[in-house]
């Protein structure tokens, strides 16, 4: 089963916000991993529950009226509700469980029942881009892990070519960085090169470090296990001059030892047999691999390599007693930034027309001069991505910039210069996350794994009107991990698409400032107090002795 998002001026559906999210919904399945099972990314991320549900929302949403809500419960839509004209026209939860259910095998067993699915952050939300949404993260976060050096003659270790994963070579490549990344499956490693995403594909380690140190390839990829392959290199880099990788770090899916980690000493095709026949021996098994590659990465770090976890939640699955000396992406690096909100906002021009990215991409370019890092990303972004399904970008934008933004662009399509464009997060944002392994790792106030924040971020998002609201809920084996919520608003060109997009936009990365100032950080309370901001902070210590 193949799926393509429609493209064109002509739609389906009752209203432009109803067809952009539908194309949305197509587009996740054009660039997602393993479309026919609806799996989008991160090994079992899924659209929606299965193919009856899928086809179910498609016809919902051909039918909804802009005064009437879509509700969805974990994939599947369960009904249609009357609301009114500027609310969500979807709403959607997806594998929110109370806390003593939220374990792995309560989840696997209700997965196997069809009884929920793990929604990822952007899969079940349809806001999904392919690589393209992670790739101006991860050029932030090599960025700011370079703290300031050049990229060139620079070089990163890594593993993993997956949905997310294929982002790495690009982004290092942006900043002069070449790649050596590990991957298994050699099916990914020719669907990146096919898309340009790669320079060379060496035979063996050898030739690998050969190419990847003397410049002849800037984006190098090696079929083989991560954990055996990042082994060899720390036992070389022992070896007095050994040029040890200046990055490490890794994408495969290791936050899922039964499905996303290739355990050592198996093939592809032993892997799929012996999960199905003894789960518990591949997680062991995978657990023990992960094991070594920490070890491995441990090991360049003291060599002299920067080392950090992505996101994988390698640290957590492999229980290597040292793990957690790896740190975590967003406190090492990160937080400084959603501190003033800034974090991956994404647009999507829904008609699928290049010259519509193209106007987006030109607005943003312009209007934020203060910050010239923008225009140096859309310039970048516009010459280096290749492209993958509607035409898309994501950019790292602040509060007050993506409404800004979002609002001009509006105004575009209501001139007629620009089709209609769907705005966007990935859910790993500032007020949109909780995972105590990634996004609020090391919190100043110890709030790392309270799901507060999310949650009313959910709130004020149905509040401000935006047209899609999504809670998710899962991590890490899919249980207990994380909570986040996921926003999409369409620019339709009318007025009350502008107030929409003004309202959610800065009601969502308003609360990513408070959240960070109520938790101590000074670059957040400054954004609050910064001059003609929004945002309002209740202190209550000041109301101690009244
Ligand atoms: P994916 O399932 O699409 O790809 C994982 C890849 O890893 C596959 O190509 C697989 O063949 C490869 N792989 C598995 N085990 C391997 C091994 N032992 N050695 C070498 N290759 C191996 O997953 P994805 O969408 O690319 O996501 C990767 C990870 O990144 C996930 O854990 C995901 O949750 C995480 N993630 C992080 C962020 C972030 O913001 N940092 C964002 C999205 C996803």
């Amino acid at each position: 089963m193949t799926v393509r998002a429609l493209r064109g001026s002509e739609r389906r559906c009752r209203s432009w916000r109803a067809e952009a999210l539908l194309r949305m919904l197509e587009n996740v399945l054009e660039v997602g991993e393993r479309p026919e099972d609806l799996v989008v990314y991160a090994s079992l991320g899924k659209a929606a529950r299965d193919w009856p549900s899928y086809r179910a929302i498609v016809a919902a949403l051909r039918e909804l009226e802009e005064d009437q809500t879509l509700v969805l419960q974990t994939g599947r839509p369960v009904g249609v509700l009357r609301t009114h004209a500027n609310a969500p026209m979807v709403v959607s939860a997806v594998n929110n469980t109370v806390g003593r259910w939220a374990t792995e095998e309560r989840f696997y067993q209700r997965m196997r029942d069809g009884q929920t699915i793990w929604g990822g952050l952007t899969a079940a939300a349809w806001q999904y881009i392919g690589r393209q949404g992670v790739l101006a993260g991860t050029y932030e976060l090599f960025r700011a892990a370079l703290a300031g050096q050049p990229g060139e003659g620079r070089w990163v270790l890594t593993a993993g070519l997956g949905g997310m994963g294929s982002a790495q070579p690009i982004s290092a490549g942006m900043l002069g960085l070449s790649t050596l990344v590990v991957e298994a499956d050699p099916a990914k490693i020719d669907k990146l090169r096919d898309a340009g995403g790669l320079d060379a594909v060496a035979g063996d380690l050898d030739e690998a470090l050969t190419l990847v140190r003397s410049g002849a390839a800037r984006a190098v990829a090696l079929r083989g296990n991560a954990a055996t392959v990042f082994t060899d290199i720390a036992a070389r880099a022992q070896a007095p001059g050994f040029d040890v990788p200046d990055l490490v770090t890794d994408q495969t899916a290791a936050h899922d030892a039964r499905y996303g980690y290739l355990p050592e000493g198996l093939d592809l095709a032993g892997w799929h047999e012996l999960r199905e026949r003894d789960p518990a021996e591949v997680e062991r098994r995978a657990r023990e691999s992960m094991s070594r590659q920490v070890e491995a990465m441990l090991a360049l770090a003291d060599a002299g390599s920067v080392v950090f976890e992505n996101g994988n939640n390698l640290r957590v699955q492999a229980s290597h007693p040292r793990a957690f000396e790896i740190p975590g992406f967003m406190e090492a690096y990160l937080r400084p930034l959603f501190c003033r909100g800034i974090g991956p906002f994404r647009w999507v021009a829904v008609s699928g027309d290049e010259d519509d990215l193209a106007v987006v991409d030109g607005l943003a370019a312009t209007l934020f001069p203060e910050r010239p890092e923008v225009a140096e990303w859309i310039k970048l972004a516009r010459e280096r991505i290749p492209p993958q399904g509607l035409p898309a970008r994501s950019c790292w934008l602040g509060h007050g910039e993506r409404s800004r933004l979002a609002v001009a662009v509006n105004d575009e399509v209501r001139a007629g210069r620009c089709g209609p464009v769907l705005f966007s997060r990935d859910h790993l944002d500032s007020a949109g996350m909780t995972h105590p392994k990634i996004g609020t790792e090391g919190m100043k106030d110890g709030s790392d794994g309270v799901t507060d924040w999310p949650l009313l971020d959910a709130m004020l998002l149905s509040a401000g009107g935006a047209d899609l609201v999504a809670v998710h809920s899962g991590g890490g084996g899919y249980a207990g991990w994380m909570q986040s919520a996921g926003v999409s608003v369409v620019a339709d060109g009318t007025p009350a698409a502008a107030g929409r997009l003004q309202l959610a936009l800065d009601l969502d990365s308003g609360l990513g400032v408070l959240r960070h100032a109520t938790a101590g950080y000074p670059e957040a309370a400054e954004a609050v107090d910064a001059p003609g901001s929004d945002v309002i902070s209740i202190n209550t210590e000041e109301y101690r002795d009244a």
